[in-house]
């Protein structure tokens, strides 16, 4: 069976000498093609022909973490501690995120890209978690701990949801680097893991079609100090996955 093509939309970084290049860290790459796939990198572009054409060619969608959607995609005004925004990349992962949903396309969403997801179905966010939502748990890191591979919250996995089921067990400690989070849940989804803070870790679609979605970077950790991730990007990757297998839906 030929390897799936997996598109993964890329972040945007300025050269101040030089046009602007088009990046994303290794770490989502190697972790699909560890699995089986073939990334295809989808430059953010403000032409929906050459993301259709580029979409076209893709068996599945992965939506890697990076900026902060901005606001104006889920009509809120931007909040002063509202970081870095790239609306050119809000623009071409919103469309091909709405596109793969409308498909059936497998989706799987990390860190901004489940932000991104529940936008792209209607839902919102809190632009600054610490700010708008304070509580006991930092789920950034501060300048003092720059291991993204430290685990340092745990989450709380329904037990009925296809995360749990994946990954063998109930509650797990993960690694935490975000500092938005879902505020209202889009429809269309549902939520499967909660931080000890109520903080919404995982969603999963309700649909007919594999749609996951973690807070966290399993991108990081499925080598070494998790290895149970690995599980949810070979699922991810290969067609044989099992989705719904205890679902009530
Ligand atoms: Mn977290």
């Amino acid at each position: 069976m030929p390897h799936p093509i997996i598109g993964v939309p890329t972040s945007t970084a300025l050269e101040p000498w030089y046009s602007p290049s088009f990046t994303l860290p290794s770490s989502y790459l190697h972790a699909i093609e560890a699995a089986g796939a073939v990334p295809l990198l989808i430059q953010p572009t403000t032409s929906t022909e050459t993301l259709a054409a580029l979409y076209s060619r893709c068996d599945r969608l992965l939506l890697a973490g990076g900026e902060d959607v901005h606001p104006s995609a889920y009509g809120a005004a931007p909040h002063p501690k509202l970081e870095l925004t790239n609306p050119q990349r809000d623009t071409a992962e919103l469309w091909l995120a709405r596109r793969a949903l409308a498909d059936g396309m497998p989706i799987l969403g990390i860190c901004r890209g489940m932000q991104l997801l529940n936008v792209a179905l209607g839902g919102t966010l809190y632009q600054d978690l610490a700010d708008e939502r304070p509580g006991p748990i930092a789920h950034t890191f501060g300048d003092t701990r720059r291991d993204f591979r430290a685990l340092s919250h745990s989450i709380t996995l329904e037990p009925d949801s296809w995360l749990a089921e994946t990954l063998g067990i109930g509650e797990l400690a993960v690694n935490s680097l975000h500092h938005q989070a879902i505020r209202d849940l889009a429809p269309g989804l549902r939520v499967v893991a909660h931080a000890p803070d109520g903080v919404i870790e995982a969603v999963e679609g309700t649909g007919a079609g594999f749609v996951v979605a973690v807070q966290s970077h399993p991108e990081l950790i499925w080598q070494d100090t998790d290895p149970r991730w690995a599980r949810l990007f070979h699922a991810f990757v290969q067609k044989s996955v099992k989705w719904k297998v205890k679902s009530k839906e």
